[in-house]
């Protein structure tokens, strides 16, 4: 029997879709908002919106405080590193861009940057991009059944001419969480720089950056439950002196001439223009939010919830899922039946689930599949939520078959 999550009258928005008629299971694309959130929100804007860093008003320096506040409550939330280790950027996506701009430099003809083959595109075009600009050689690591790096191959793929190996924490495809200690440490003991790609693994459990080991993690806000708009660029020290400056205008420039100018270090070098202030004052609330709660509590929720739903899934008959899924989401398959047809009969009954590639067309093209269905599950989803799930799922088979 599945428990009532306890946080779910914290996030409005999860009542509101039901009086829709809609059942939110997308979460992995993008979260619901707890009201500590939104009264942030609505505190900085009701209260006198002002640009930060410049202003010598009050407002400006209230601003300005929430602000760099947030900057400091993501350092104690992710193991204690200097708050100055953390760029805020537009999302997960622009911290990638920013990292694969700000170390092109550190690239010559024939090095090497190793992904896995199981790369959202977000990990893996800013990569094949730069590869292409330098004529560089893009390692592809392969994936086991399960849905893991194979760490074998990966430790043989990963050698001397490997300068960045870029990973994901916790795949948004697969749900299973990456061998990224050992892949850490060899990138390392090789003299290559890390990436992690932690969109996904930040939700599901609190990052220790210290420990991960990792010269860079990306995240972005809107999935852990904060506003879109914002994400986050963490380095170590001397990976972020090695960045260089990406994009240029206001805030980021220390002086500037008609003809040249200097730039501030990170992070605030790398927030070039008026950053998304309300966004990262709505992240602070939510990441005070989120430490407010049990987390092994949380966690159990939701493991609960996800072997629930991995149990119903395959007692169906024909469906195939993909992978091992350990965590938080599920996609899967379901043999002689249109993918597009169940999503599309979901969508009619109200169940809000994600069908297609979903921004990893090389891995699914590997699968031999051209879409699945993604179930993903936010903490405060319910049994409920998977009941009327499976029963608008098994309708749709019934139609169907
Ligand atoms: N990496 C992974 C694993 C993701 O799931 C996503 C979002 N789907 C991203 C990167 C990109 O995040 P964003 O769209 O917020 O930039």
């Amino acid at each position: 029997m599945l428990q009532p999550s306890p946080w779910r009258a914290d996030f409005p928005a999860v009542a509101a879709l039901h009086r829709q008629h809609q059942t939110y299971l997308d979460s992995a694309a993008t979260a619901q908002k707890p009201q500590a959130m939104l009264d942030a929100l609505a505190r900085y804007y009701g209260g006198g919106a002002a640009n930060v860093h410049r202003a010598q008003h009050v407002p400006g320096a209230l601003a300005t405080q929430a602000f760099e506040a947030t900057r400091s409550a993501l350092a104690a939330w992710t193991g204690g590193g200097e708050a100055q280790q953390f760029i805020f950027t537009h999302g997960a996506t622009s911290a990638l861009n920013l990292l694969a701009y700000g170390l092109e430099h550190g690239f010559e003809a024939g090095d090497e940057i190793a992904v896995s083959a199981l790369e959202h595109h977000a990990n893996l075009l800013p990569w094949q991009q730069l590869a292409r600009r330098r004529g560089l050689r893009l390692v592809i690591l392969p994936i086991d059944a399960q849905g893991r790096i194979d760490l074998e191959q990966a430790l043989q793929l990963i050698g001397p001419r490997t300068r960045l190996l870029a990973v994901s924490q916790l795949s948004n495809v697969l749900g299973t969480w990456q061998p990224l200690a050992p892949l850490l440490a060899h990138a390392r003991a090789q003299g290559a720089l890390s990436v992690v790609d932690g969109a996904q693994g930040v939700v599901h459990g609190r990052p220790d950056l210290h420990q991960l080991g990792c010269d860079f993690y990306v995240f972005s806000s809107h999935k852990l439950y904060g506003p879109d708009g914002v994400g986050v660029l963490y380095g170590r020290q001397p990976a972020l002196a090695h960045l260089k400056h990406w994009q240029y205008g206001g805030e980021m420039v220390h002086l500037a001439g008609y003809h040249e100018a200097s730039f501030r270090p990170a992070p605030l070098g790398f927030e070039a223009g008026t950053p998304p202030v309300a966004g990262v004052i709505g992240l602070g609330a939510t990441l005070a939010y989120l430490n407010g709660l049990d987390l092994s509590a949380v966690a159990a929720h939701e493991a609960a919830l996800h072997r629930a739903l991995c149990e119903g899934l395959v007692a169906r008959e024909g469906v195939r899922l993909l992978g091992d899924p350990q965590v938080a989401l599920a996609s899967f398959v379901v043999d002689g039946v249109h993918t597009a047809d169940i999503a599309h009969l979901l969508t009619e009954q109200g169940i809000a689930v994600r069908a297609g590639h979903h921004c990893a067309m090389p891995l699914l093209e590997q699968l031999g599949l051209g879409g699945a269905i993604r179930v993903s599950l936010g903490l405060y989803n319910d049994g409920d939520d998977l009941a009327r799930f499976f029963d608008a799922f098994d309708h749709a088979l019934a139609l169907l078959r």
